[in-house]
């Protein structure tokens, strides 16, 4: 057995039954019209979490119809935003309220660890109240520079109807980088979640009629993205798709979408490096290493799997960043102890364990983990946490998501080396760099091909700052202003003041 740290047992129990969820469609749950479910066997416990109605054409049809009709009547896009950020704020506090009731079942359908849902579903909240503010900020601008008889005003319009297509590993979070921008901005919506995590989302439409939302102005299909979020892509009666899941979904997304010319915002993938100079503090940048790779089991966009490290601290620093992995608590998920929960299914956890076996028949150095790892009473879709050396940058594990607990460590000597290392690879999403010299920071940041720069710190997020990705990444900006923005159409509004213009005609 490796030498780390495993926990077995569980503080809550677990549910007596599944929780059975249904579209949301028009103000109205209803089953799918063909009678389909699917259900949701938890990565870590076995049982089953959810049953799901599986939505087909019919009811991402009856979804978008509803979309279409509660903008395009105004019930929601032409209330002033004081009464729409009203209707968010209350969202929030429900969200608040039922923050026990929606982290266990995301914790049982993704398989990570109880308090780490605790706080996705708290920092939701925020996104929440953060975008109820943006709903009263909005504006466009004006120009009165034209000349005595002319003014124009460039006004900021919802865009329409927006598809919503989100993936399995931050189900609530990741809704709510989304949704609240594009209600806030006065959009409706058709949503899909993962149907491997469906239910925090259907449960938000409960909440979401206790404060007051309209009928028909956030609507969720439950299903797979064949037929329900190809279709939600298709359709010409969508304006504008946000979707978060893979590159080679994004770019599927992306070619169905130019058949009606909708605006599409994509969040990819990506292949991480934190790059830790000399000068920087060790023991931080360790920490930030194994936090980057551990957290959600490296089921996470964001996951820096890739650490750059200079030749002169490679060993002592991989040491470290070995010895902190031993300690990370990896287990049930129901202990609030467990900072490392279960792999989503066994397919993936198959993937993840590919790569590390390729990179061995490579030449690879396995340092920690590298296997399987089964925790007693809980089940054995869990992997250990792995740190991986003696790499060069073209190998697969390198380059591609490997989506798990797995590290790899490259070296350096120069700067230059750095960042050519950094920029290696066919994503852009996120980048970090560790130096005690302010000019080093600076230059990295302004060099490293990323949609996100950190400097002495990794992953920290606020709904001010904007997030998204540059390369095979992403498209556009979630959250923040840049992010609010992307749900919002320009119109120029030009005017002239009094009878003034001169005739174009002669003698009009
Ligand atoms: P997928 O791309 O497989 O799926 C994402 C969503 O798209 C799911 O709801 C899926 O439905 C749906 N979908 C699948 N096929 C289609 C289609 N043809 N048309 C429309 N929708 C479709 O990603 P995963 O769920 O596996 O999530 C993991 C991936 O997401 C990783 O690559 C990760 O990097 C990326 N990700 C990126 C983030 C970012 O912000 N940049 C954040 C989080 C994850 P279903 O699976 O139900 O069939």
């Amino acid at each position: 057995m490796l030498d780390m740290t495993v926990i077995t047992d569980a503080e809550i129990a677990l549910p007596a039954e599944p929780v059975a969820l249904q579209h949301f469609i028009d103000g109205t749950w209803v089953d799918s019209a063909d009678g389909a479910v699917s259900e949701r066997v938890s990565p870590s416990h076995g049982v089953v979490v959810s049953r799901a109605a599986q939505g087909g054409e019919t009811e991402t049809e009856a979804a978008i119809t509803a979309a279409r009709a509660a903008f395009d009547d105004g019930r929601w896009s032409r209330i002033p935003g004081k009464e729409r950020a009203a209707v968010l704020l209350k969202v929030a506090d429900l969200i608040e309220q039922h923050t026990e009731r929606l982290a266990v079942l995301e914790t049982l359908e993704s398989g990570k660890p109880i308090n780490q849902s605790r706080g996705e579903v708290g920092g939701a909240a925020d996104l929440w109240r953060y975008a109820a503010s943006l709903a009263r900020t909005v504006h466009g601008d004006s120009l009165n520079t034209l000349g005595d008889d002319m003014v124009a005003m460039v006004l900021k319009e919802p865009i329409g109807v927006v598809s919503i297509i989100t993936p399995w590993n931050f189900p609530f979070w990741i809704l709510s980088q989304k949704l609240p921008f594009a209600l806030a901005a006065g959009c409706t919506c058709v949503v899909k979640p993962s149907e491997m995590t469906p239910s925090t989302t259907a449960l938000l439409a409960e909440l979401m009629v206790e404060a007051g939302m309209p009928a028909g102005v956030c609507n969720i299909v439950l299903g797979y993205g064949m037929p329900v979020g190809s279709l939600m892509t298709s359709h010409a009666d969508v304006d504008m798709v946000s979707f978060t899941g893979s590159t080679a979904v994004g770019k599927k997304i992306s070619q169905i979408a130019s058949g009606t010319l909708k605006k599409i915002a994509l969040e990819l993938g990506g292949k991480n490096a934190q790059v830790v100079f000399p000068d920087a503090d060790l023991d931080a940048a360790a920490d930030a290493v194994a936090f980057g790779v551990h957290f959600n089991v490296g089921q996470c966009c964001n996951s820096s799997s890739r650490v750059i490290v200079h030749k002169d601290i490679a060993d002592a620093f991989t040491t470290k960043v070995v010895e902190l992995s031993r300690r990370v608590a990896y287990g049930n998920p129901l202990n609030p102890d467990t900072q490392v929960g279960a792999i989503v299914t066994p397919e993936h956890q198959a993937k993840i364990d590919g790569y590390v076996q390729e990179a061995i028949a490579e030449g690879a150095d396995v340092r920690l983990g590298g296997a399987p790892l089964e925790v007693e009473g809980v089940g054995s879709q869990f992997y250990q946490p792995t740190v991986v050396t003696r790499l060069t940058s073209s190998m697969r594990i390198v380059q591609e998501e490997v989506f798990g607990p797995v590290l790899s460590v490259l070296t350096f000597k120069t700067l230059d080396e750095a960042i050519a290392l950094t920029n290696d690879s066919v994503y852009g999403l996120s980048a970090g760099g560790w130096s005690n010299d302010v000019h080093t920071c600076l230059a990295f940041a302004r060099r490293a091909e990323a949609g996100t720069v950190w400097t002495n710190t990794w992953m920290d997020g606020y709904p001010e700052v904007a997030f998204g990705g540059m390369k095979q990444s992403g498209q556009g900006r979630e959250i923040g202003r840049y992010g609010f923005e992307e749900f919002l159409e320009v119109k120029s509004v030009v005017m002239r003041v009094g009878r003034t213009r001169a005739p174009w005609v002669n003698g009009s």
